[in-house]
């Protein structure tokens, strides 16, 4: 059974402007999306209708075989990582990792088991009573990670994660990102607008232009075939 199914989904903004014209895909359990095009083309409205940030105008979108046109984004069951990692200053690295589950109301023994294998797996456990402010930008980008991965989602998305990172450390977290989705093995959908991203981190690649859906490969065939 796929993960996410899309049918025919289109935004229309309320200027009338067609954002998403007409995708359909269909994305395999732990599978590893890329949506890459250049700025404008909608990958963000995509992704957002996804997470359900935003409404579709029209078409159908399944998550782990159940509609959820009308779910809100805390019923669908997803982790979403965001550019500017949107942690939270005044909390340490253990309270931002922990705060889905503070959220859900999980027995604080639990929270303390799952935060601490989150840490393990993106080696955050020696800075757990830290603040953000005293992180550097890729411990940053771990704890918005660890915070996704806590919560054993149905999916990740990650929106240009990356972007605000300089270029050496881009390429370590493009490992570690490729290595943790792997050992997780759970479906992931990421947006960039990064050729060497789209290139390297996922199984199949959807090039999105203008709205429309160009190309769904996987990198091997387009490299060879570009
Ligand atoms: P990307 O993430 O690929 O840069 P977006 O999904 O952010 O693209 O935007 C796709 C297109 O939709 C752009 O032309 C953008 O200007 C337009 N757009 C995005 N949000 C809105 C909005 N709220 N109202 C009108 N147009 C929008
Ligand atoms: P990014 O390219 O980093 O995804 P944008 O600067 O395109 O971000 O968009 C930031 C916010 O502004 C988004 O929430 C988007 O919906 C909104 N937005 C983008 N383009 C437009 C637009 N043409 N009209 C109204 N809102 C827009």
């Amino acid at each position: 059974m796929a993960a996410i199914t899309l049918k025919d989904i289109n935004k229309t903004y309320g200027d009338g402007f067609r954002a998403v014209q007409d995708v359909n895909l269909e994305i395999a359990d732990g599978e590893f999306v890329i949506l890459v095009g250049p700025s404008g083309c909608g990958k963000s409205t995509l992704l957002r209708m996804i997470v359900g940030l935003e409404d579709i105008t029209s078409g159908e979108m399944f998550i782990g075989g159940q509609r959820v046109n009308e779910k809100a984004p805390r019923d669908r069951n997803l982790s979403m990582v965001f550019q500017n990692y949107a942690l939270y200053p005044h909390l340490t690295v253990y309270e931002n990792i922990a705060f889905p589950l503070r959220l859900s109301k999980t027995p604080d023994k639990e929270v303390d088991e799952r935060v601490r294998r989150a840490a393990d797996l993106l080696e955050l456990n020696e800075h757990l009573e830290r603040k953000p402010a005293n992180l550097s930008g890729g411990q940053r980008q771990r704890v918005a990670m660890g915070r996704a991965i806590v919560r054993e989602a149905q999916a990740f998305l990650f929106d240009e994660p990356l972007s605000n990172l300089d270029a050496k450390l881009r390429g370590q977290m493009r490992t570690e990102i490729s290595r943790l989705q792997k050992r997780l093995g759970i479906t992931t959908v990421y947006v960039t607008h990064d050729q060497v991203e789209a290139m390297t981190l996922g199984d199949r690649v959807v090039v999105l232009r203008r709205g429309v859906v160009q190309q769904v490969a996987t990198p091997r065939e387009l490299y060879e075939n570009p």
